[in-house]
């Protein structure tokens, strides 16, 4: 055998910033039931998807949606925000988020009144406090990354000055502030379970609401407003097939293929977290050893840590550096007042405009190793020049 050709060096593929890891039989198997009965809308698989996530989060209501996008409109919608006068009434949000989260205050006459962001990339309770006006309706929070930030101070603020509180959880499926889901914290909490996201279907998501009439009045707009339980329940079993229609809804509810996905997913979804704080772990010790700053996470958090950001001043660089070596990192999120939607909002949030220009995501997803979580901080710490988180 001495002549045998060598084995060939193992080869490094591209590393992606995000690549779910789906349980693909226990998949195939969850769709499967749906294909046998001829069940794949909504109903069935939603609806026991649904109790799962009740459960896991503790959450007395659940209702699942089409995206994170609609979910955040229907939280809008249920709470009754918008007084009818375009642009008028205003939320205080964030302006280092994806467009979605602010898009879904402008589908409803909302205007957007963007806050700075602190150190965990989350809004600054103190800027929320200074932008607070008679016209402002609610705060909307986006744990960033997958932490909570300074959500309870903001949750404080909310309380005092009577302000509904949105709770962007897109980053946060599993996430954990002193033990509990932290949309215990929140009038309406918005899970995102797109495919990159930490609960990865294809595309879906969840609205949970504190209080079951906002639950139940989503429901109803989630399915073009249709109300199937008047007629059902005042007249009998003969007019089954009658339905009212109380508003002009949407068509944003969930399918059980996507909840099928769904219910596989929560079985890993503590165990996947864990993986990703591990690999954080090995990243903030090799990156902050040499003077880089990660994006923290709150003591009092068990984080999904959907992100791994870092700070550098020399960002393009880095990216080049990163993608000689195939690792493709990625950037969340450019300054939503850089587009010309947001441009109003231009230069109000200082901290977030130069938090803009220097976060970099890492790729963290199960084809990450603790090795090349090692491998990867090497080339940032060899290619980059740190930065400090504030602009101050
Ligand atoms: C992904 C994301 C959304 C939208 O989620 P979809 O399920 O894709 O609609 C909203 N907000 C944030 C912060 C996100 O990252």
């Amino acid at each position: 055998m001495a002549d045998q050709e060598a084995t060939p060096p193992p080869q490094v593929g591209p590393l992606q910033l995000f690549k779910p890891l789906y349980r693909v039989d226990e998949v195939l198997s969850e769709i499967r039931d749906c294909l046998e009965i001829g069940w794949t809308g909504s109903g069935y698989k939603t609806l026991e998807f649904e109790e799962e996530w009740k459960r896991y989060t503790g959450l007395p209501h659940a209702h699942f949606v089409n995206s994170a996008t609609s979910a955040l409109h229907l939280a809008v919608r249920a709470l009754g925000l918008s007084r009818g006068w375009l642009l008028q009434d205003e939320v205080i949000t964030t302006p280092m988020t994806f467009v979605s989260t602010n898009h879904a205050l402008m589908y409803e006459g909302l205007k957007p009144v963007f806050a700075d962001v602190d150190d965990y990339l989350c809004l600054d309770p103190d800027s929320v406090e200074r932008h607070i006006t008679d016209k402002t309706r609610a705060v909307m929070f986006v744990g960033l990354g997958g932490g909570t930030g300074q959500l309870e101070r903001i949750v404080d603020i909310c309380r005092k000055h009577s302000l509904a509180l949105i709770l962007d959880a897109a980053h946060m499926a599993g996430t954990r502030l002193r033990g509990q889901d932290p949309g215990h914290l929140a009038d309406a909490t918005c899970y995102s379970f797109q495919a990159v996201k930490n609960l990865p279907t294809a595309d879906s998501g969840a609205v949970c609401f504190i209080d079951p009439e906002m639950d139940a009045v989503a429901r109803k707009l989630s399915w073009l407003g249709i109300d199937k339980d008047t007629y059902s329940r005042s007249e009998g079993g003969a007019y089954a097939w009658q339905y009212s229609v109380d508003h002009v809804g949407y068509k944003y509810h969930g399918n059980s293929i996507m909840a099928a996905m769904a219910k596989v997913a929560l079985r890993y979804l503590d165990d996947d977290n864990m993986h990703r704080r591990a690999i954080k772990s090995v990243y903030a010790s090799e990156l902050t050893s040499k003077g880089f700053t990660v994006v923290p996470t709150p003591g009092d958090c068990e984080s999904s840590t959907h992100l791994i950001q870092v700070l550098v001043e020399n960002r393009s660089q880095v990216i080049q550096a990163l993608q000689l070596e195939s690792v493709f990192p990625g950037v969340h999120y450019r300054i939503n007042t850089d587009y010309p939607m947001y441009a109003y909002g231009r230069g109000s949030c200082p901290n977030a405009e130069h938090l803009s220009d220097r976060i970099l995501s890492l790729p963290n997803h199960f084809q990450v190793t603790q090795d090349e979580a090692v491998r990867i901080s090497k080339i940032v710490t060899q290619s980059g020049v740190p930065a400090e988180a504030t602009s101050q």
